[in-house]
């Protein structure tokens, strides 16, 4: 089972920012920002690739009140999903990621 298949699950704990029947919004391990929060859905998909659009539409509806919940919606964001290994994906469950509380800066190198 995957690593974001046992938080939901319970096998691993994990600080949740918001949670409803179908996603999971937690404080990811190593943030990168002041804020760092991953959004998954408890049904495994591997990627944004695979996922069905009608799961996204949901899905796109819990991340905006899971920023709501942050207080950043004002001060803005990145939303980043990694998909596949040229997008440095490591964990292979779609997942978002809300980055904020301070600039995210610049994602040309
Ligand atoms: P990357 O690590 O390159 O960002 P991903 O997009 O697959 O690749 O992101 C996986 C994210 O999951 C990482 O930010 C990592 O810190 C986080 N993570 C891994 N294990 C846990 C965990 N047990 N609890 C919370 N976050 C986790």
């Amino acid at each position: 089972m995957c690593i974001f298949c046992k938080i939901v699950n319970g096998e691993i704990p994990n600080q949740t920012v918001l949670e409803d029947e179908n996603f999971l919004a937690f404080n990811d391990i190593n943030p990168a920002r002041k804020i760092h929060v991953l959004v998954i859905p408890k049904e495994h998909y591997d990627s944004f690739d695979v996922v069905p659009p009608k799961i996204m539409a949901d899905m796109t509806e819990f991340i905006q009140k899971t920023v709501s919940k942050l207080g950043i919606r004002e001060s803005g964001y990145r939303l980043i999903t990694n998909i596949g290994s040229d997008g440095g994906q490591e964990v292979p469950h779609l997942h978002f990621h809300i980055i904020g509380g301070e600039p995210a800066g610049k994602l040309v190198r």
